[in-house]
C-alpha cells in the first residue's frame, strides 16, 4: 500500500472509501466536508470507469462520428456541397486521450491536495477473514466503510468467447486503427452508441442481440432507432440464440441460430457490450457478512446501507441506476448517513436518463409499459419530429415524442424523446412530473419558437388535439 495526502500514521480513520472513481471521489469529498478523516482507497487508474473508459472518451469520440456525418449529410440542403473523412485515427485517438488526461488530472488528482483530511491509499482492498479491512494486506481501521468498486465489461456466455480476442468498450476506443469490420454482441445504449462511432467512421458494424435494439426504451423509440442505423448501413440482427464464437484466419466467426436455422457472421473484429459486472469478487464480502442482491451487484437500502452494520455502498457496484450523477448522488447520500445517523433516503423516482446515439433517446419516468405495471389507467401522446417547427427547419425530422400520463389525473408520468438534440430537453420534462403537472398546465406553458423542447409543448397538446392543425406559435 502506497499513499499521499493527509494519512494516520496508525492507519485509523472515521471514514474509509474503497474505489477512487465517481462515486468513491464524491463519497470522500462529502465526508471531509462533513468533518471526517477518510481514507480513499484506489486500485486501477484513478477517477475510475467515467472519465478514464466510459462517458468522456465515449462522448469525444460521438462528437468525432458526428462532425463526420453531418458534413456528408449536406444534401439535404439545396445548393452546398460539404464532404468529411477519417483521415488519421491514431491522430483522432490521441486527441481523445489527450482529453481524458486532462479531465482526469483536473477533476480527480489536482482535487485531492485541496482536502487536507483524505489520504489517498492506493492498493488494493478487501475483507480478511475475520471482516477487517486490508489494504494491499495491510489493515486499515475505519469506523465506516463505503464500498464504491464499480463495474468491468461482463462476459457473455458463448461457448469459446475466452477463445478470441475480443474488445471491449473500453479496448475498442483505444483502437489506433480502424477495422475494416466490427460486430457488436449486446445491444444496450453502449452498443448502440459504440455502432455508431464506428460506423460513421467507415467500418462496417453488425450489432447482435437477442432482444432488439434498446429493449428498455419505449418499443417506438428502439424500432424507430434500429430504422435510423439501417438508413446509415449499421446492421442489426436480432432475436436469435448464440452457438459459438471462434477467430479463424484473421476473422472472428460467429455461429448464430436466427428464425430460420444457423447462421455464421464474421467481422475482423468483435466487441463485446452485454452490461456490466460489479467488481466484488476480490473483497471477499462473503468475510464480511455482506449480501448480493437479484442484479448481482452489492444490496443495499435506500440509506445506502449494505447487511453489515457500518458498512455502505454506492455507485455501480450496486447493480441499479448504472450513471454517473447517481453513483455520486448516492454516494454523496452513503457519506452523509454515515456521519448522520442514516437520516437521507435515495431517491430516484425522477431520474433522467440519455443514449448518446444520433438521434439522441432521452427519457425520465414511466415508460407506457412500466405506468400500466404501476396500476395507472394511462393514457399517451405520441408525436413525430415532423410535427416540430425545429427539425423541419433543420430538415432532419428523424425522431418523436412520447408522452406517458395517468388518464384520470392528466398528471404527467413519463417523457420519451428520440431527437437530434433531445437530451438537453428532458430536464424540462423532468421538472414537470416532479412538480406534478397535468399534460394540460404543462401544454399551455410558454416555450420558445423553434426550439427542440418546443416539440414538449406539442406533445403535450398531442393529448387532445391534433397539432399538425395549428398555425405557427398559436399554441
Ligand atoms: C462506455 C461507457 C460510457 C458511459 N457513458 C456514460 C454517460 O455518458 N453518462 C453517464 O452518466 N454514465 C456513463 N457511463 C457510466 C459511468 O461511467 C458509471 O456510471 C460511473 O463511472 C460509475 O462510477 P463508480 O464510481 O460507481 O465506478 P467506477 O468509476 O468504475 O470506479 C470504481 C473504482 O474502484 C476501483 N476498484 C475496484 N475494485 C477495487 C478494490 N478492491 N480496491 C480499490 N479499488 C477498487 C476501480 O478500479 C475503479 O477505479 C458510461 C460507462 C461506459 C462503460
Amino acid at each position: 500500500m502506497s499513499d499521499c495526502g493527509d494519512s494516520n500514521d496508525n492507519n485509523s480513520y472515521d471514514i474509509a472509501v474503497i474505489g477512487a472513481g465517481s462515486a468513491g471521489f464524491s463519497a470522500a469529498i462529502t465526508a471531509a466536508e462533513e468533518g471526517a478523516q477518510v481514507a480513499l482507497i484506489g486500485h486501477g487508474t484513478i477517477g475510475g470507469t467515467c472519465v478514464n473508459f466510459g462517458c468522456v472518451p465515449s462522448k469525444t469520440l460521438i462528437r468525432v462520428a458526428e462532425t463526420l456525418h453531418v458534413a456528408s449529410a449536406s444534401e439535404r440542403f439545396k445548393g452546398i456541397e460539404t464532404s468529411a473523412k477519417v483521415v488519421d485515427w491514431a491522430e483522432v485517438i490521441k486527441q481523445k486521450q489527450e482529453l481524458v488526461d486532462d479531465l482526469r488530472k483536473a477533476k480527480y488528482t489536482d482535487i485531492l491536495p485541496a482536502y487536507n483530511s483524505v489520504a489517498y491509499l492506493e492498493g488494493e482492498a478487501e475483507f480478511s477473514p475475520e471482516g477487517k479491512l486490508l489494504v494491499s494486506g495491510e489493515v486499515v481501521d475505519a469506523k465506516k466503510i463505503i464500498i464504491a468498486t464499480g463495474t468491468r465489461p461482463a462476459l457473455p456466455t458463448i461457448d469459446g468467447i475466452d477463445e478470441v480476442p475480443y474488445l471491449t468498450s473500453t479496448t475498442a476506443l483505444e483502437l489506433e486503427t480502424l477495422p475494416a469490420s466490427l460486430l457488436i454482441i449486446g445491444a444496450g445504449y453502449i452498443g448502440a452508441e459504440t455502432a455508431q462511432i464506428f460506423a460513421r467512421a467507415g467500418v462496417k458494424v453488425t450489432i447482435i442481440s437477442r432482444r432488439g435494439l434498446l429493449p428498455q426504451a419505449e418499443p417506438e423509440i428502439g424500432r424507430a432507432l434500429a430504422d435510423y442505423f439501417d438508413d446509415e448501413g449499421i446492421s442489426i440482427i436480432d432475436g436469435i440464440t448464440y452457438d459459438r464464437i471462434e477467430a479463424d484466419d484473421g476473422a472472428i466467426n460467429l455461429h448464430i441460430f436466427n428464425k430460420t436455422g444457423p447462421e455464421v457472421i464474421s467481422a475482423e473484429k468483435v466487441m463485446i457490450a452485454t452490461g456490466r459486472a460489479p467488481n466484488i469478487e476480490r473483497l471477499n464480502l462473503d468475510g464480511a457478512g455482506i449480501e448480493i442482491s437479484d442484479n448481482a451487484g452489492i444490496k443495499v437500502d435506500l440509506q445506502m446501507r449494505t447487511t453489515r452494520d457500518n458498512i455502505y455502498a454506492a455507485g455501480d457496484v450496486t447493480g441499479s441506476d448504472q450513471f454517473v450523477y447517481m453513483a455520486a448522488y448516492g454516494a454523496k447520500i452513503a457519506a452523509k448517513n454515515a456521519m448522520n445517523s442514516n437520516s437521507l433516503s435515495y431517491d430516484n423516482t425522477i431520474m433522467p436518463a440519455v443514449v448518446f446515439t444520433d438521434p439522441q433517446i432521452a427519457s425520465v419516468g414511466y415508460t407506457e409499459l412500466q405506468a400500466r405495471a404501476a396500476g395507472f389507467n394511462v393514457k399517451i401522446s405520441v408525436l413525430t419530429l415532423d410535427n416540430v417547427p425545429r427539425a423541419l427547419a433543420a430538415r432532419d425530422t428523424r425522431g418523436l415524442i412520447k408522452l406517458v400520463a395517468d388518464a384520470e389525473t392528466k398528471k404527467l408520468l413519463g417523457a420519451h424523446i428520440l431527437a437530434p438534440e433531445g437530451a438537453d430537453s428532458i430536464q424540462t420534462a423532468a421538472m414537470a412530473i416532479k412538480a406534478g403537472m397535468t399534460y394540460e398546465e404543462f401544454g399551455s406553458m410558454i416555450f420558445p419558437y423553434l426550439t427542440t423542447v418546443e416539440g414538449l409543448k406539442l406533445a403535450a397538446q398531442t393529448f387532445d388535439m391534433d397539432v399538425s392543425k395549428l398555425s405557427c406559435c398559436a399554441g
